[in-house]
């Protein structure tokens, strides 16, 4: 095996010895390759055991035809690898692109987003001087499974999935990190008041899971209210974890909160493997101009370095950081009168932070990353009988295009199959009918809802017979969802109004 021997960070000036760790980089577009560049630099000057390997990904390979933006030889990479660097990606504009992030999230399933959000006042400008928040964010489900249709002329859907294992493991992984990180408190932001069955199910494992760590403080907040919270009052979180879509908004929230999106960096985990990143993107407007902050995907780079063991440069890069930024120097983005003292281009910041290697911050904490700090925490799932599962109805959507309620009611309301009957007709989730308020505006997408009035069970073959049946009165049904009883429970929710 090729082993390497290195001398240790200048504090310890101790030797010890690494076998560099084979990662993958990608430079991505925009900015990426200046602070891709600007970053491995330092990487090399603090002395870390990589074995670098690179792929192109993103806009040229998208440009190409290949509409994921990944060749397969990138794939090979990382199977060896299992570790990306990852320069931000630009996305182009237009149907027929998927996401590349999304698509290397799910692949690789790396189900935990993590962004720590760290204020460096006074010498970045902000607002907020106490914030010290780690968002661990679900970064496989939800609305970003992409599974959009157009049913009617007028509607389209979204759907939001969420599983209990996708649920059990980000929840566990933000409660294990708090755990080994020391940190006090996990709030879980939601929004259960509204959706009872998705948001409801993460809030209740968020409190079933919590139950296991009694020494840390656990809160729930609806998301709205959180957010507002998080943008005026960041010192009163600690860890938060959420669903995948507030995760992405909350974290931009937070970023900015501390003084630049330039600053943020995430590490995005899985099972078996790993990427790190800025938060931010490819920022055409400032490409090329050597004016980016490369702060972001150093944090992303430091991150990774704990996540491989090696913590000493981790620290030493983290600390040197600090110090740069408390001498003032700093790149436009957070550039401000009172405390900057130099305004460097992207190389130069680089520059400013390798002759810091080996110095501490003064005023800021310095970084003392604990040896349990490495981010691989495994997370086993909990294991559950199969619930006694019984059909007891089907919702059935029509598109039809008048849109009054009490016709679409009538003409319907005689089909009664087995122990299924017509009990409500709601559109975009309202209840219409029966007594529909008449002020209530409809669109031509229509929800019917047969079921027993009792919970009595039936057989799938009746909820076959009430589609043909509407099929037959001429009506155009765009798709049913099943309604069931799991252990005797709705497996559904009512309508609104209802
Ligand atoms: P952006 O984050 O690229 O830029 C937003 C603003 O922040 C711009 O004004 C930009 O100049 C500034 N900014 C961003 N990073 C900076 C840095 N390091 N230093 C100084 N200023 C910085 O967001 P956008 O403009 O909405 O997106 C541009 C492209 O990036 C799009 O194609 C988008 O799809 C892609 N994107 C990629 C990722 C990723 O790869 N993880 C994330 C977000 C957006």
């Amino acid at each position: 095996m090729d082993t390497t021997t290195l001398l240790s960070p200048a504090s310890t000036n101790q030797l010890i010895t690494t076998t560099p760790v084979p990662i993958t980089v990608t430079y991505g577009d925009g900015i990426g390759p200046e602070i891709t560049e600007a970053v491995l630099r330092i990487l090399r000057a603090a002395g870390a055991q990589l074995d670098v390997e690179t792929i192109e990904i993103g806009e040229k390979v998208y440009l190409s035809g290949n509409t994921s933006g990944i060749p397969d030889s990138a794939w090979e990479s990382l199977q060896r690898t299992k570790i990306l660097l990852k320069g931000p990606i630009t996305t182009p504009q237009g149907k027929g692109y998927k996401s590349l992030n999304v698509t290397m999230r799910k692949v690789l399933g790396l189900y935990a987003n993590v962004r720590p959000c760290v204020t460096y006042a006074p010498f970045v400008a902000t607002n907020q001087p106490n914030m010290d928040v780690v968002i661990v964010r679900e970064n496989e489900e939800d609305l970003y499974g992409g599974i959009e249709h157009r049913q009617t002329d007028e509607v389209v859907q979204c759907l939001k999935l969420i599983s209990r294992p996708g649920t059990e493991k980000i929840i566990r992984y933000a409660f294990e990190y708090a755990r080994i990180n020391g940190r006090k408190k996990v709030t879980c932001f939601t929004k259960d008041n509204i959706m009872k069955a998705t948001d409801g199910m993460f809030h209740q494992i968020f409190r079933e899971i919590g139950a296991e760590y009694p020494e840390l403080e656990k809160e729930h907040m609806i998301i709205d209210i959180g957010t507002a919270k998080l943008a005026v009052q960041p010192s009163r979180f600690d860890v938060i974890v959420t669903l995948n879509l507030y995760g992405d908004i909350i974290s931009d929230v937070a970023a900015e909160v501390s003084g630049s999106v330039g600053l943020a960096g995430s590490s995005n985990i899985g099972e078996n493997f790993a990427m790190f990143e800025a938060i931010h993107g490819s920022a055409p407007d400032i490409a090329g101009k050597n004016i980016a902050n490369p702060s972001g995907l150093l944090g992303g780079a430091v991150q990774m370095l704990l996540h491989i063991g090696q913590k000493d440069v981790a620290e030493k890069i983290q600390n040197a950081w600090l110090k740069t930024l408390e001498d003032g120097q700093h790149t436009a983005d957070i550039f401000n009168e009172v405390h900057s003292r130099a305004r460097l281009g992207t190389r130069e910041f680089a520059d400013a932070v390798i002759a810091r290697l080996g110095q501490k911050p003064q005023t800021l904490p310095a970084a003392a990353f604990g040896n349990n700090q490495q981010q691989t925490i495994s997370v086993e799932l909990r294991t559950y009988p199969p619930a006694q599962k019984d059909l007891i109805g089907v919702d059935v959507f029509l598109h039809w295009p008048q849109r009054d309620a009490n016709v679409l009611g009538e003409q319907i309301k005689s089909i009664k199959v087995g122990n299924m009957e017509l009990t409500m007709i709601t559109n975009r989730g309202v209840k219409v009918w029966p007594n529909g308020n008449p002020a209530t505006f409809c669109t031509d997408h229509w929800r019917c809802r047969f079921k027993s009035a009792d919970y009595k069970v039936s057989p799938f073959s009746d909820v076959m017979d009430i589609v043909r049946e509407l099929h037959a009165l001429g009506f155009d049904v765009i798709k049913t969802e099943n309604l069931y009883l799991f252990d005797g429970e709705p497996g559904f929710t009512l309508g609104q109004g209802q």
